[in-house]
């Protein structure tokens, strides 16, 4: 496992790849990391991910509780729901990148149908129901896309990706943005055929021969929501309002 420090660096410098390739704009994103002892170090409120210190960076324990100074995230929660359901998942990520933004305003899922990368590495990248952002909305919402899913939007907001450490969950927000740019010019020139039932089998032995798709041993969301929003001060289902959108 990474130490503390090269956990805080690889964080500043995902933020800074998002950044550089337009992937979040303002403050918007956010960024997270789960360590060795099961805390979580997350990226601050009201920062550019562009521009982050490893210092800004707020530790946090599983159900949300600061451990130390900062102000994390206001989409924390949507975090920490995802380490408290999938025991695999050491990073996450989420950013508004435009391609894969404008499919989550349609409200579908990502068409992961087209080329063999996209399909092997992500499978399927559902869309979620509308949640207010800075809610525990998010975390309900986004709770029942992790059972099968490593990536999915959510609705009328962007993307969210999870991986078994930080660049995986961003190699993997990569390849959302990608497959949605390249969904996006199919349609512009239009359309291809989707893969066969007969290709989509051998996608999904390559995929399994790699360990990749969500372990059922690895997922239970039970309580998750719960703990977490007793944790955070807040209480599962109802909204309270976050003093920023990110
Ligand atoms: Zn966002």
């Amino acid at each position: 496992m990474p130490t503390e420090p090269e956990l805080r660096e690889a964080i500043c410098e995902v933020g800074r790849r998002l950044w550089m390739r337009s992937q979040v704009a303002a403050n918007d994103g956010n960024i997270s990391a789960r360590m060795a002892d099961g805390t979580i170090l997350c990226t601050p409120s009201g920062v550019s991910k562009g521009f982050m210190e490893p210092g800004q960076l707020v530790r946090l324990t599983p159900d949300g509780r600061v451990i130390g100074d900062g102000r994390p995230s206001s989409e924390a929660m949507l975090h920490l729901v995802c380490y408290c359901a999938r025991r695999d998942v050491h990073g996450v990520v989420h950013a508004h990148p435009p391609y894969a933004t404008a499919f989550a305003a349609l409200g579908c899922a990502l068409p992961t149908r087209y080329l063999t990368e996209i399909a092997v590495s992500l499978w399927e990248v559902p869309c979620t129901e509308f949640a207010r952002p800075g809610t525990t909305e998010v975390a309900e919402v986004a709770l029942p896309m992790l059972a099968t899913a490593d990536a999915f939007l959510l609705r009328n907001h962007g993307p969210v990706t999870v991986g078994r450490d930080v660049w995986e969950a961003h190699h993997r927000m990569e390849w959302v943005e990608q497959g949605a740019q390249v969904a996006a010019i199919i349609a512009q020139i239009g359309g291809a055929e989707p893969f066969s039932a007969e290709q989509l089998d051998e996608l999904r032995s390559i995929r399994a021969d790699l360990g990749l798709g969500v372990d059922p041993g690895d997922h239970n969301p039970s309580g998750c929501i719960e703990r977490i929003a007793e944790g955070w001060g807040r209480r599962a289902g109802r909204a309270s309002t976050a003093p920023t959108q990110e």
